[in-house]
């Protein structure tokens, strides 16, 4: 019979790359610890809590009751435990609730799109005790033995903190890559968006973390030092991204979010953003500088940058250009870009 307690908690944010592979969202502490940076209005109005071991695992058992229920009714309806249409409308039928679960949708389509990878929330799951993280990862595990990939974001001054043996245990216990966000490199602007970590943190971060054996996706910002710091963000970014040589380096455009102090420094003149075809600029001088055999991701709809053709500058895949092999094939394509007075974005950020 079915169970009406599939009790669980979802939270609102993951990487492109995570809601594109349709990841298990587990929800592992609530919002972000930091909560400072100017940028940011992901948890601005949200506190930081941690969650127990206990309601982390209750959460993962909660989950594997809602896969099972859905199972029973294909097998029931004949599918063989393929996760169908009738088989999600039949147990819908016998648990109304579910219609306003704010979870089961995102359960759902992981299940559908064969359960292999889960993403675990909110902002920087390694502020968990080492101990518990490792308990709740092998838990996750498992319970659900498809999964092939865990990941996480988490920050670069929280991995700098941990042993190294205590990092090699947690990626042991199946933590396979951490979406770090280095946002830039350069101290002067680290300060300024009070990212509370040094280049030098990042740098120890990252490369503590590549050591460790995790996969490390480092996310930085064009555009986030205005026309006042546009050149050292780039050179000192690369700098750093050229330390720790991610497997991943990710594109994130920046522009004022309302709710932001950066972007209350915008409507006062005290910040003065990029042009579209300077924070191109920006990218290009970046991109020039890199000495790295990352894959440089542009991977989300804020790259916006056309080519003469009208096509996009960038491909907007998850895995993007291998470097260096593909270094040249990209800044040719920025080339193109810088051709003409680019528009501005359409993009709304959230
Ligand atoms: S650490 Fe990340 S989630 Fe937290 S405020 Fe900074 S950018 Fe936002």
């Amino acid at each position: 019979m079915p169970t009406n307690d599939y009790n669980f908690e979802t939270g609102v944010f993951r990487p492109p790359s995570e809601g594109g592979a349709a990841s298990l969202l587990v929800r592992f502490t609530r919002n972000c610890p930091w909560n400072h940076c100017t940028f940011c209005a992901m948890y601005k109005h949200e506190r930081f809590s941690r969650r127990s071991l206990e309601e982390i695992t209750s959460d993962i058992d909660a989950m594997a009751a809602l896969a099972r229920d859905l199972r029973d009714e294909s097998e029931r309806l004949g599918h063989n435990g393929r996760i169908t249409r009738d088989a999600v409308l039949a147990l819908f039928k016998k648990v109304p609730g579910l219609n306003h679960h704010n979870g089961a949708a995102m359960l759902i389509q992981w299940l559908m799109a064969g359960g292999s990878t889960a993403f675990l929330q909110d902002g920087n799951s390694l502020i968990m005790p080492p101990k518990d993280l490792v308990a709740a990862l092998s838990y996750l595990k498992s319970t659900f033995p498809s999964i092939r990939r865990i990941t996480t974001y988490a920050r670069a001054r929280t991995i700098a903190q941990r042993a190294p043996d205590t990092l090699r245990d947690i990626r042991k216990a199946g933590l396979d890559r951490v979406h770090l966000g280095l946002e830039t490199g350069d101290d002067e602007l680290l300060k300024k968006i009070k990212k509370g970590v040094t280049a030098e943190g990042h740098i120890q971060g990252g490369q503590k973390a590549m050591d460790a054996g995790f996969q490390v996706s480092e996310y930085w910002m064009p555009g986030l030092g205005g026309k006042e710091l546009t050149e050292q963000h780039a050179r000192n970014t690369a700098r750093v991204l050229n330390a720790v040589n991610p497997h991943y380096i990710r594109s994130r455009p920046f522009r004022p979010l309302p709710g932001t102090p950066i972007y209350d420094e915008a409507a006062t003149g005290a910040f003065v953003q990029l042009t579209p075809k300077e924070q191109l600029l920006e990218i290009k001088a970046m991109v020039q500088a890199l000495e790295v055999t990352s894959k440089v991701c542009f991977d989300h709809a804020a790259n916006h940058w056309r080519t003469r053709g009208g096509g996009l500058v960038f491909s907007h895949d998850y895995e993007g250009y291998k470097f260096p092999e593909e270094k040249d094939t990209l800044l040719e394509r920025i080339e193109d870009g810088l051709a003409f007075d680019q528009p501005p974005s359409t993009f709304l950020h959230l």
